[in-house]
């Protein structure tokens, strides 16, 4: 009777379990964004894609893998972009064997972007005008820079192909000179999810540091693996659809950088295009931020357009 109870609950736990669980991250507009985490759970531990900005943020993952009583054995960042990987410092302080795998793009973003950034806050910092919350995460990003061993990855991830991650098989994928110079998405064959970070995001491509072409390619390859759905960056779970009408629009917008159209055609464009990707609250900042890549990523000098077209050295 005791074996048949147990068998019982065993079964309604693997019944009920789900394929992955997503941590949303939040887009305010009054802060920087969080990226989505994705749980997935592994032979010897949970997998974390993404950790986020904020210590609310890598404190929900803690607590989720409190509440699973399950070790933290890996992170996988999609992207070095800081709202994507300042929480492995949190994770690590909790775990300190935790495994970290990213592409190597991070060296050449502290070499050059991030020190600039860098640079921008202790401007910030210095301005008395600057408020305490915005303060705070500044304080957590300088952290983050001048200790990059805390965010790094222990394992570089160089190439493509089918990898063994805290014991469970994944589909990894390496894009070069996309949203970054070096941006990792996965595919699980098992339950056919894609989890493509800023590869794929709601409301507006975030192209600050992205080669748009390279970027292009890239959703190709995502359209070739045979996922039935997708976990972007940055808002909710995608159907097939969903991520062709994302495509469509993003390469829209980008032929319409290149050409002579006028830079209203392209924002109207973006926004029709990309209308259920855009909510309600969100709309005036979707203008101002798609007319800011148009200037500075998609009709700026010929050099500076093709800055993220390869490896980033320090000038
Ligand atoms: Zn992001």
């Amino acid at each position: 009777m005791r074996l048949t109870m147990l068998a019982l609950s065993l079964l309604s736990a693997s019944a009920v379990a789900e394929p992955y669980h997503l941590i949303p991250g939040a887009v305010p507009m009054n802060s920087g964004p969080d990226g989505n985490t994705i749980v997935l759970d592994a032979p010897k531990g949970l997998i974390v894609f993404d950790t986020g900005r904020h210590p609310e943020h890598a404190q929900a993952i803690l607590d989720y893998a409190k509440a699973r009583r399950q070790p933290i054995a890996a992170i996988v960042n999609s992207h070095w972009h800081l709202d994507h990987t300042t929480g492995n410092w949190d994770i690590r302080k909790a775990y300190p064997r935790v495994a970290v795998y990213a592409s190597n793009a991070l060296e050449g973003a502290l070499a050059t972007f991030l020190k600039d950034s860098r640079a921008n806050t202790d401007k910030m910092l210095a301005d008395p005008k600057t408020p305490a919350a915005v303060r705070d995460q500044l304080l957590r990003g300088r952290a983050v820079i001048d200790h990059p061993e805390r965010i790094r990855p222990n394992h570089v991830v160089a190439k493509s192909g089918r990898m063994t991650i805290a014991g469970r098989a994944l589909d990894i994928h390496l894009a070069k000179f996309a949203a970054t110079e070096g941006d990792v998405w996965l595919y699980d064959p098992r339950t056919r999810t894609a989890i493509v970070g800023d590869l794929v995001v709601d409301i507006v491509p975030f192209m600050d540091t992205a080669c748009p072409d390279g970027w292009s390619k890239a959703l190709g390859e995502v359209a070739a693996v045979p996922f039935t759905k997708l976990v972007p960056g940055h808002g909710p779970m995608m159907t097939r659809g969903d991520f062709a009408a994302w495509r469509t629009a993003y390469d829209r917008f980008v032929a319409c950088g290149h050409s002579s159209l006028e830079k209203s055609v392209c924002v109207d464009g973006w926004l029709r295009d990309a209308a259920r990707f855009i909510d309600a609250e969100h709309q005036k900042y979707v203008r101002e931020a798609s007319e800011y890549y148009l200037t500075t990523r998609l009709r700026s000098s010929p050099a500076e357009q093709q800055k993220y077209c390869s490896p980033l050295k320090a000038s």
